[in-house]
């Protein structure tokens, strides 16, 4: 067997994972490079093997920078299946059209206005290609082995992180590989805790949080005193996030404070057309989540979901307290641009963050300070408050990744991915001295024989 790291390295995005054994070629996760203009221009490398000669891709979760390659790969002659569990399957339905359109806006953007380099700019690709891209996608099960070819098996063990999210445990003839995916947190308002992993002579296990541990805050006492701060200063908090996974979490905290009466009657406002459609398919996979059935319908009760861009248009001028959640959730693109652009430069309103913030998104800039940040070719000045809520991310902290790797036995080498080049460093440090196992931080295009 050998593996080559075609993304997910020196970085939280891009991940692919390309295994090769006895003449057949899977791909584990195929995603978007985001963030780092750098990392943005490898979705247009070349790959090292021509499309048609990968036989399948799989899949551990919907979320772009794990899924968001899918139409490429097919435009670059991928004729295979894409693997995915049920839940992963349907969000990517939403997901990956949305990506190819808000590419073609982009590079439609970029020409009107004359701001890109590349005459004309080209989008990676289009609604129409993402959509052709998932007939290919076919649905297995968690807990199943999975044999499509001689010598080869797959099994998926749930990750908590978001619905569908999965570990993969890929055996040859002669050996086993462990992919955590995105580890979800034991302690999740929403998602069930990540299951206990399967034993593997290799494992290549995620970084995000490799460095940092969740401040030991309850979050929804973090999040009513950031909201009763912006209401009693007369502003808006504008909350950008993913529409998968965050914005349910986001809402299901913000319905339960007004329950309680910890934070004012407020209009909510959920200008994401897309989340809505998430959050009821959060309803038809009750067993993956800690919510009732109730609990799904009460988190789009009393939010206003925008549909029309007019709608969206109308939130730029709200006048009365109140919050708005919008994707993207690192402010990379998407609708909650245009609100950045009308309710940053007032001192009154909050950014709020709800998760990572990869290098080199606006996300990133604005958590770091920046007095302004670019948006559509122009500078919008900073004045808001800037706050992030770490503890409403998706992802396991460095001793819960620590606690997921504990449950396994010791394996020959562990490989540390999915990470900024600090977080995944830790990790490797922390892997060593706790466990001594040997340990290993691949870079982009790195190749071992296993
Ligand atoms: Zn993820």
């Amino acid at each position: 067997m050998r593996i080559e790291f075609l993304g997910g390295t020196e970085t939280v995005t891009g991940s692919k994972y390309l295994l090769e054994h006895d003449g057949r070629r899977l791909l584990v996760d195929c995603g978007l490079f985001q963030g780092l203009k750098q990392l943005r221009l490898r979705n247009w490398d070349p790959l090292p093997i021509e499309g048609s000669k990968i036989d399948a891709v799989l899949l551990t979760h919907a979320h772009l920078d794990h899924s968001g390659f899918v139409p490429r790969l097919v435009q670059l002659g991928f004729e295979g299946p894409v693997y995915c569990t049920e839940a992963t399957r349907e969000l990517c339905e939403l997901l990956l059209p949305d990506s190819g359109r808000l590419q073609e806006e982009e590079a439609e953007f970029a020409n009107r206005h004359g701001f890109s380099k590349h005459k004309p700019a080209l989008p990676l690709y289009t609604e129409q290609d993402a959509r052709s891209a998932l007939k290919r996608f076919e649905v297995i099960s968690f807990d199943q082995e999975h044999s499509p070819w001689p010598g080869w098996s797959w099994r998926l063990r749930r990750a908590g992180h978001i619905l569908g999210a999965a570990s993969v445990h890929v055996a040859w003839t002669g050996g086993s590989i462990l992919f955590s995916g995105d580890l979800g947190r034991s302690d999740d308002l929403v998602m069930r805790p990540p299951e206990a992993p399967e034993s593997a002579d290799y494992v290549v296990v995620e970084s995000t949080y490799g460095d940092r541990r969740h401040r030991d805050v309850d979050t929804l006492v973090a999040l009513a005193e950031v909201i009763n701060r912006t209401a009693a200063r007369g502003g808006i908090v504008v909350i950008p996030s993913f529409a998968v996974g965050r914005a349910q979490t986001v809402l299901h905290c913000i319905q339960r404070l007004k329950k309680a009466r910890r934070i004012p009657d407020m209009p909510v406002y959920l200008n994401s057309p897309m989340a809505a459609d998430v959050t009821r398919i959060y309803r038809r996979h009750l067993d993956e989540h800690r919510l009732s059935a109730e609990e799904c319908a009460a988190m789009s009760k009393e939010v206003t979901i925008v549909n029309t861009v007019d709608d969206s248009k109308r939130l730029n001028n709200l006048s009365f307290p109140s919050i708005i959640v919008s994707a993207s959730g690192m402010a990379t693109g998407g609708r909650v641009l245009h609100h950045l652009k009308a309710y940053a430069p007032d001192a009154r309103n909050t950014i709020l963050f709800a998760g990572f913030q990869a290098a080199g998104t606006r996300g990133a800039a604005l958590l770091a300070g920046a007095e302004s940040i670019k948006i559509h070719g122009a500078y919008v000045p900073v004045r808001a408050e800037v706050a992030n809520l770490d503890t409403l991310s998706a992802h396991a902290d460095r001793e819960q990744l620590l606690a997921w790797l504990g449950r396994l036995r010791a394996p020959r080498r562990v490989f540390v991915t999915h990470g900024e080049p600090v977080a995944a460093d830790a990790l490797r440090l922390a892997i060593e001295e706790r466990h001594a196992w040997s340990t290993t931080v691949p870079v982009y295009r790195e190749s071992r024989a296993l």
